[in-house]
């Protein structure tokens, strides 16, 4: 099957080959005509095969021959995501797609001032990508009017519909038209999520891809028990052994990212953090260097978990592991997007084995281990720049000890 073989218009085909796009991927291949048809979709597929264009070729079809069909003014299409970051992602693959048509597509998240969202707004919109805070507010405020929306996607809708979006999801869904297409993408829902996505469309829909091993096959994962305190000395020689490398560390809270920065700061190795602490501006500006290749070491929490596609990430680490199960599948799925392949390790404490059986319930199956022998364990702690570090800062202290001492000795 070819993209040439879809009953999408002409104006879209002949832009897919321009970004790389000859034939469609299985997601695509398997959601494109029923979204086509107008059919509600419920679509789980891996991360990194191609869910955003499976659902934004579609979209943007339809919605580009109405268009010239008959002119009405007013939001279309409205897709929901979880981050600021992936809204800006998602909107740029639809302005490719949408490139030879007449179709304007615009975001809106927070963070930002509102004032040029809402300038911009006025503009005629067909397409809207948005998080749900800054939406909501836009909405209750009368900027956004949502009477003319006939697609809701929900992008990462297993999280779009889980406790910290769901209000602000079901309060917008009360001014969208009863009557419209409702499509969910994710790489990963659960029974309870399934159930409250079916409630909130009529028609059936229908499920896609439902994967037996939801981290895509490209992704060789695996595992090794590392002492909590010794973790930096193994991330320090992973970075020292590959310096070509881009890797993406993911940590637990924006504490520990700063705290892992700064670790990697005393052995001269540079990184950037990307957590909900910091500035919007300064989010995009790392993420944009770490897309590069400026910045070969991203320290991150799993705010950056989902859906960002950031090409020849070679390795993901799990400094620490996800408390939320199914965050393995996204935070590994980070690399190995597309074609590519990728790495993944995690570095299991003690203290973690009960996350790591958790993780492992989830995907069914364990996660493959590197045992790391005696010799080199100590090897790497010995040998790091940081335990050289360490070393000195014992020394110092232990030498201020013993000038304290002997001063006060003195002094009696
Ligand atoms: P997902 O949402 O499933 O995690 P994305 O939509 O972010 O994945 O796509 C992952 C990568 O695959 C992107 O870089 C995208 O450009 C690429 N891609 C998508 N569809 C195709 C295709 N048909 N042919 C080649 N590359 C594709
Ligand atoms: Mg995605």
């Amino acid at each position: 099957m070819k993209f040439e073989d879809y009953h999408i218009a002409p104006e879209i085909k002949r832009n897919l080959e321009g970004l790389g796009f000859t034939k469609p991927t299985d997601i695509q291949y398997r959601s494109i005509p029923p979204i086509l048809k107008g059919e509600d979709v419920l679509a789980i597929a891996q991360t990194g095969t191609g869910k955003t264009a499976a659902f934004a070729i579609p979209v943007v079809s339809i919605l580009h021959e109405r268009k010239m069909a008959r002119r009405i003014e007013g939001i279309k299409c409205l897709v929901m995501v979880p981050t600021r970051e992936l809204a800006i992602q998602i909107t740029s693959v639809f302005e490719k797609i949408a490139r030879y048509t007449s179709l304007k597509v615009f975001s809106v998240f927070g963070g930002v001032e509102q004032g040029p969202q809402i300038a911009r707004l006025e503009n005629g919109i067909d397409i809207l990508i948005a998080t749900p805070g800054r939406m909501f507010d836009l909405v209750s405020q009368g900027y956004i009017r949502l009477q003319r929306v006939e697609i809701l996607i929900l992008d990462e809708a297993d999280h779009m519909l889980d406790l910290g979006f769901i209000k602000d999801i079901q309060d917008l869904m009360k001014f969208l038209p009863r009557k419209r297409q409702t499509l969910f993408f994710s790489a990963t829902i659960n029974e309870k999520i399934k159930k409250l996505a079916y409630s909130l469309v009529h028609n059936a829909i229908r499920i896609q891809i439902s994967p037996k091993d939801p981290v895509a096959r490209n992704i060789d994962h695996s595992v090794a028990f590392v002492g909590m305190d010794d973790k930096r000395f193994f991330l320090e020689r992973l970075i020292r052994e590959h310096p070509d490398s881009k890797i993406l560390v993911f940590v637990r809270t924006k504490v520990r990212a700063e705290r892992v920065m700064k670790a990697l700061e005393r052995v001269t190795i540079s990184s950037q953090t990307i957590h909900g602490d910091k500035e919007q501006k300064d989010r995009l500006q790392v993420l944009n260097q770490f897309r590069n290749g400026e910045v070969k070491v991203l320290i991150a929490t799993d705010v950056s978990a989902r859906g960002i596609d950031i090409a020849n990430v070679d390795y993901v680490v799990n400094y620490d592991l996800p408390e939320q199960p199914e965050n393995y599948v996204h935070r590994v799925g980070r690399t190995g997007r597309g074609t590519q392949k990728g790495q993944a390790f995690s570095f299991c404490s003690p203290d973690e084995k009960p996350i790591l059986a958790e993780i492992e319930q989830y995907l069914t199956k364990p996660i493959k281990v590197v045992y790391i022998d005696n010799n080199t364990y100590k090897e790497t702690v010995d040998t790091s720049d940081a335990a050289q570090f360490d070393l000195k800062a014992l020394m110092k202290e232990a030498e201020e000890f013993e000038m304290n001492r002997s001063r006060k000795k003195r002094k009696k």
